[in-house]
């Protein structure tokens, strides 16, 4: 099942992430030059004479151009190729500047309020449609910001007709389109089954957590989010400050996985993090931008610290901890994808094509089927306990309630009886009658045939009442060869007629063929209220005594009949 998995992942994974990857646009990749603009106050003109004629300098695209600090104004031009495609357009991501593009000397694209003091937050997509006749021209940028760590900063401009650069957005896109859904199936999955009481709820809720804050961060790193809402202030900063988070709720996963000894460093590890998105935010909020400038910081720490929780999980997997095993691949998948996402983007920043953090998903999706597996495991194995365990009761009970030679109740299971027979007595009275058998001369067929004779006669005897009595009738071995059947919901004239033909039953039997076999019967009712279970037996006991002193084989009823139920029987 767990191969099976893998592969089923990584099919979808590579359905998904092949288009993506191959769908590939001409890059604006000819000579770039610079021109530090001596701009105090930004220039409202749009007006090509604005461009500075001498003073350009060459530098390294798709890198910023270097800065001296303090600049609000750059210039950038690089030349237009001499073949474009039909419908050719520039696609780009770019920073919170405000900007302006010429080729040659028609103004083609124009972004921002271009106000002193102003400029649009957040990363953004841009596709500029270029004129026809734009082959060959120079393509001017003027961009203006006050964030010094922004101006200039172009990523790679691509080249291609419009239908492909959308083809390409789109297909980057595709890995977390892929992915998102996968997620919350994933949570749904981890909510459901942590319902139950052995699963892992604790690893469940962190995990959806880490999911969820996954998840997030996926869709404010799609393309496609920006059409829909233009926010790219919104989506910019949510996307830093998810990223912050992401290895303190990765890590707190690991925390519930490894060893306890290594979780005091573990919980070391969730500090720095932690403390690292504090001091981001705090210097985002103060205008240094914070989100930024920690991020190297935040690679490195990623790279350093994840090594050793690495270890502490690939330990624990090695000493056979199960759940740790299943942990190294996304472990592993998370830490490459986010090394290799972070370097690329610090290379050729706001790249948009790349990003393989979805792998990470896609791997703990194999963790998380294969601790539902385990968990499905223990529930079989807990279900299949318990059924043993209850049957073991059953028969416990079984043994401690019945006879095992006549298969009749004993006397600890008639005490029970009685005592819920008499109570449903007070909630609602209703006749009640018992009916004492004891096999006549019993100890003569023990004396001339043996005891194990005398032991076919018994289990005989009882498996004849049985047959003749209603099955809910409870059936009782008093004691040696007596025995009380309790009739509920019975007259003291009714029990006597059965008491009479189970007489005759036993009488006509074959129990034991060497002998007739033949028994006295006593039968008595309950009074009522005023009544008890000790004043029952005796009289019970009194009829019995009476019909073995009356010559045996015959049935005899108490001497004081029900002031109740027999009257109205009467009637
Ligand atoms: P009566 O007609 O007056 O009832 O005479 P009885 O011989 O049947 O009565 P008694 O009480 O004198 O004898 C009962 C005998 O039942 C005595 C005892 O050894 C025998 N007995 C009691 N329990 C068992 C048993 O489990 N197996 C066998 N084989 N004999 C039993
Ligand atoms: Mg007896
Ligand atoms: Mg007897």
């Amino acid at each position: 099942m767990m191969k099976k998995g893998i592969i089923g992942v990584f099919t979808v994974f590579m359905i998904f992430v092949w288009p993506a990857a191959f769908c590939e646009c001409a890059q604006l990749a000819g000579t770039w030059e610079y021109h530090r603009s001596s701009y105090e106050r930004p220039p409202q003109e749009l007006v090509q004479q604005n461009v500075p004629k001498g003073g350009w300098q060459k530098y390294d695209y798709p890198d910023r151009p270097p800065l001296l600090g303090g600049e609000t104004c750059i210039w950038l031009r690089t030349v237009l190729p001499e073949a474009i495609p039909k419908g050719a357009a520039l696609f780009f991501t770019t920073t919170d500047q405000d900007f302006r593009i010429w080729a040659g000397d028609s103004l083609i694209y124009q972004y921002g309020e271009w106000t002193e003091g102003k400029h649009a937050d957040g990363r953004k997509w841009h596709m500029v449609m270029l004129p026809d006749d734009a082959a060959g021209k120079e393509l001017y940028i003027q961009a203006y910001s006050l964030n010094p760590w922004v101006l200039g900063d172009f990523s790679e401009m691509l080249l291609n007709d419009n239908i492909t650069q959308m083809k390409r957005m789109f297909a980057a896109d595709i890995p977390f389109i892929a992915a998102i859904p996968m997620t919350i199936f994933m949570v749904l999955v981890m909510m459901i089954y942590s319902q139950n009481p052995v699963a892992p709820k604790r690893l469940y809720d962190f995990l959806s957590f880490f999911l969820l804050e996954f998840a997030l961060w996926m869709v404010c790193t799609m393309n496609i989010c920006q059409l829909i809402l233009d926010e790219p202030g919104l989506w910019w900063n949510a996307w830093r400050v998810l990223l912050y988070l992401m290895p303190l709720a990765a890590n707190r996963v690991v925390y519930e996985l490894i060893h306890p000894r290594w979780k005091p460093w573990m919980r070391v590890i969730i500090g720095c993090f932690a403390l690292l998105m504090f001091v981001a935010v705090a210097g985002q909020i103060a205008g240094w931008n914070g989100l930024d400038r920690c991020m190297p910081v935040f690679y490195v720490m990623l790279l350093m610290l994840e090594i050793p929780a690495f270890y502490w999980t690939a330990c624990f997997a090695w000493e056979g901890e199960l759940y740790c095993r299943y942990m190294l691949v996304p472990f592993l998948a998370f830490i490459v994808s986010a090394v290799v996402d972070g370097s690329s983007m610090y290379q050729h920043w706001g790249k948009m094509q790349g990003s393989i953090q979805p792998v990470t998903v896609l791997a703990l999706t194999i963790f998380i089927l294969a601790i539902v597996r385990e968990q499905m495991k223990r529930e079989r194995y807990l279900a299949a306990l318990a059924a043993g365990l209850r049957s073991e009761v059953a028969q416990a009970i079984e043994r401690a309630e019945i006879d095992p030679l006549t298969n009749c109740y004993n006397r600890g299971k008639f005490n029970a009886l009685m005592r819920e027979i008499l109570q449903s007595q007070e909630n609602a009275p209703h006749p009640l009658s018992m009916i004492m058998l004891d096999i006549d001369h019993f100890k003569r067929i023990n004396d001339t045939y043996g005891h194990e004779a005398g032991d076919t006669v018994l289990a005989g005897f009882a498996a004849l009442v049985r047959q003749n009595i209603k099955k809910t009738d409870p059936f009782v071995r008093w004691g040696g060869e007596e025995f009380i059947i309790i009739c509920d919901g019975t007259t003291l004239s009714e029990a006597a007629t059965i008491a009479e033909r189970l007489r005759e039953r036993v009488a006509d039997s074959d129990i034991f063929e060497k002998q007739r076999v033949t028994c006295s019967i006593g039968v008595a009712s309950w009074h009522g209220a005023h009544d008890t279970e000790r004043t029952l037996m005796a009289r019970l006991d009194t009829a019995l005594y009476q019909a073995k002193n009356t010559g045996r084989n015959r049935v005899v009823m108490e001497k004081e009949p029900s002031p109740l139920w027999d009257a109205l029987a009467d009637v």
